[in-house]
């Protein structure tokens, strides 16, 4: 059992509630009109790594999977080059649904949906979390140091009750078309390995417990933009989800 935290089996299926209520979140009333897909999130639902990009793209929102396109190939092959496959990792993105246009988020969705990252992080237990440029670096380090400043070097935060080890490093977006940043990326995933290796940070003194989401109708959402709308009603979050029988993890690609 991980440091601090409940059985695997408890967080995986609280984290399967979480996903259940992502998908019928219309907080951001832009975003929940234009998506084709939530895209909360994909991989080892235990694993002792997680990334963290920005938002999902065209191909993302179409498929409803995180890093499908040629950013997530790179970020495969660089996984490959020490020894770590998709299905080693979790990677999810600050927002769950794609801004229009790849438009960058705007700081009310990023608070709106900053709730389920921080779900995310609590459950699945990461030991080291690698965000993916400056939208999951400035949020998880909560902090407007970029990440040409911070990149590849390791801090430990608490992020929410969990104290972490993050490290930035620059989005594969970023350097699919630059040579040097592609180096530059490189390098820093491998610092990964040692990173692994180190034994988890000291966590708060408390009881592990799984987090819990408020109720529908009183969920935090914030109205400080046009584009933020009050979280979902329980009609809402009825017709997202199937009468009488859990999506099977299969489907919703946790393992
Ligand atoms: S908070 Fe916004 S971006 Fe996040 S799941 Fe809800 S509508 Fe989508």
């Amino acid at each position: 059992m991980k440091v601090g935290s409940s059985p695997a089996s408890e967080r995986r299926e609280a984290l399967t509630d979480v996903l259940r209520r992502a998908r019928g979140c219309v907080r951001c009333a832009e975003l929940a009109a234009t998506r084709q897909n939530v895209v909360f999130g994909a991989g080892n639902a235990d694993a002792d790594l997680m990334f963290v990009g920005e938002a999902p793209g065209a191909r993302e929102d179409e498929l409803g999977l995180p890093f499908v396109g040629r950013a997530g190939k790179l970020l495969e092959q660089l996984l490959g080059e020490i020894g770590l496959e998709r299905a080693d990792v979790f990677i999810a993105n600050v927002l769950k649904c794609r801004p229009p246009s790849n438009r960058d988020p705007l700081p009310a969705e990023i608070a709106n949906c900053s709730e389920y990252l921080m779900a995310q992080v609590d459950l699945i237990a990461p030991r080291v979390i690698c965000t993916l440029g400056n939208f999951a670096t400035k949020l998880l380090r909560s902090d407007t140091a970029g990440i040409t400043r911070v990149h590849g070097r390791a801090e430990v935060h608490q992020i929410g009750p969990r104290s972490v080890r993050l490290y930035p490093i620059y989005h594969p977006a970023a350097a699919l078309y630059t040579p040097r940043m592609l180096e530059v990326l490189r390098e820093d995933f491998a610092g990964l390995p040692a990173l692994l290796a180190q034994p988890a940070p000291a966590q708060p003194l408390s009881e592990p417990t799984l987090p819990v989401l408020p109720p529908s109708g009183q969920d935090g959402s914030t109205s400080a933009s046009t584009s933020a709308s009050p979280g979902p009603d329980s009609t809402e979050l009825a017709a997202e989800s199937e009468p009488g029988r859990a999506p099977e993890p299969g489907q919703m690609e946790l393992f």
